[in-house]
């Protein structure tokens, strides 16, 4: 029997996955902050996170999946006096379009999604409590913690404390503002004074707003809890977020805030050669103009998610031309089409199909082994193409399968676009004006009844081409 394990960043190995009480999973994820269209990076590391709470549900397992929107951030400020609209508005805009985007990719909707203004209260407390615990001191109307206060600190970099001030920034202050602000340049705002109308509230400390990493800490605490088991991220997002993260709600609660961290790798596309060859792909609507959901799917699972891929036109077309032949496979034969109608215990049982189950366990079980998961839906793909007359047997574990991984499996090779549907009709209409001009008024006039049976009522203008409209 295969037990699930999982790449932990925290111990740098891959452990056995244990959660905290019996089957039941809490786990979270670092949404968008919502100032900008969503970008590939963030597609690869929803999807991989959707991977992760699908297969642990599959694995029958309790999950509550919480993914917040970082709807307070200096970025959404400057973005909407760019463009000159309030802040709420373009955060309330790009939350949509990131809705939008992630329904479009099939990344199933998370079971909470927390937005920062919700929780200021909240947050304003926890950094009460970090002052009063002795972690973070008010300096100028800011709050910073003081990373000297928790002797942990890095433990998830894995760097000491001056390998890490580095990396320590702040956006709103100069450096030489901060050097008189802060006990030390590792120390990182809690709060961050703002005179700004907009997106900035009262506190203790004056008017402002909180920081990032503070939205995260205050959140799970109040939607999870205290300790929880899993939490994702993009491994750009380990330090200083999430370092900051663990600093915050370890030196509160003085227990373990975390006990599984797992963090995707990175998508590098070539931007310069794309922008030429293959036109510019970089937010996920571009590319969902150009490719389908179960397309991108297909290209990120087929890469384990600790290692980078690369977004290239050619690797593209391989993932769409990979995805065509599991469609085919799983629409196989009508009794097979579009329904995930085998159960897991028959896959456990059928002495044809239990050993492709296995594997498949197997490779999930083994920190979320994608590109081997995949590679069992292909060898199911050819039983069903030897055209056996068990064909429709294999069609359905590899839907069941697949289905598990988050594949549609919807055929969007016969879906026509609004542009491709306007030309097929122009031509329709030539071929009638060609008719009339021959004297063919039997196929003209069949042509016409035929559009009017399909709801296009064809009008004729003396002199110029005949126009259509929908009825
Ligand atoms: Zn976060």
């Amino acid at each position: 029997m295969s037990t699930l394990k999982v790449f932990n960043t925290l111990t740098a190995q891959k452990e056995e996955f244990v959660p905290l009480v019996g089957k039941r999973v809490l786990m979270y994820a670092c949404g968008p902050t919502v100032y900008d269209l969503s970008h590939l990076g963030h597609a690869r590391m929803a999807i991989t996170f959707d991977i992760v709470q699908r297969y642990l549900r599959f694995s029958g397992y309790e999950v509550t999946f919480v993914r917040n929107i970082t709807d307070v951030d200096d970025k959404i400020i400057k973005r909407a006096a760019e463009r000159g609209i309030p802040a709420d508005r373009l955060a309330r805009e790009f939350t949509y379009t990131f809705w939008h985007d992630m329904r479009a990719l099939n990344v199933q909707t998370p079971d909470f999604e927390p937005r920062c203004t919700e929780y200021i209260v909240p947050m304003i407390d926890f950094i009460g409590e970090l002052i009063e615990a002795g972690h973070a001191y008010a300096s100028g109307g800011d709050v910073y913690f003081e990373v000297a206060s928790f002797k942990e600190y890095g433990k998830l970099k894995k760097q000491s404390l001056d390998e890490l001030l580095v990396g320590a920034r702040d956006q709103l202050r100069s450096q030489d503002e901060l050097k008189e602000l802060k006990r030390s340049a590792a120390d990182f705002a809690l709060w961050k004074s703002s005179g700004d109308e907009e997106l900035a509230w009262d506190s203790p400390w004056g008017r402002g707003r909180p920081g990032w990493h503070l939205e995260c800490s205050t959140m799970i605490k109040h939607v999870l809890g205290e300790t929880i088991d899993i939490h994702g991220g993009g491994e750009d997002l380990v330090f200083p977020h999430h370092e900051n993260e663990i600093a915050q709600s370890e030196a509160l609660h003085k227990k373990p805030f975390v006990r599984y961290w797992l963090h995707n790798s990175f998508v590098q596309v070539e931007a310069e050669k794309m922008s030429k060859s293959l036109g510019n792909f970089r937010t996920i609507q571009d590319v969902l103009a150009q490719y389908s959901a179960d397309t991108i799917r297909m290209f990120v699972l087929q890469t384990h998610y600790r290692s980078p891929i690369e977004f290239t036109g050619d690797n593209m077309n391989a993932a769409k031309t990979s995805m065509l032949r599991l469609i085919r496979a799983a629409k196989h034969g009508d009794e097979a089409n579009g329904s995930c109608d085998i159960t897991r215990e028959q896959l456990a049982t059928d002495a044809d199909l239990k050993p492709y189950f296995d594997d498949f366990i197997e490779a999930m079980d083994n920190d979320f082994n994608t590109p081997i998961a995949v590679s069992v839906l292909f060898a199911l793909a050819d039983q069903v193409f030897q055209a056996s007359d068990d064909s429709i047997k294999y069609a359905k574990a590899l839907q069941f399968m697949g289905c598990a991984l988050g594949f549609t499996f919807s055929d969007t090779s016969r879906v026509i676009d609004a542009d491709t549907a306007e030309g097929v009709l122009s031509l329709v209409l030539e071929l009638r004006e060609s008719a009339r001009t021959n004297k063919d008024y039997a196929t003209s006039d069949l042509i016409r009844n035929s559009l009017q049976t399909l709801g296009i009522k064809v009008m004729d203008v003396k002199g110029r081409p005949a126009t259509w409209e929908k009825s």
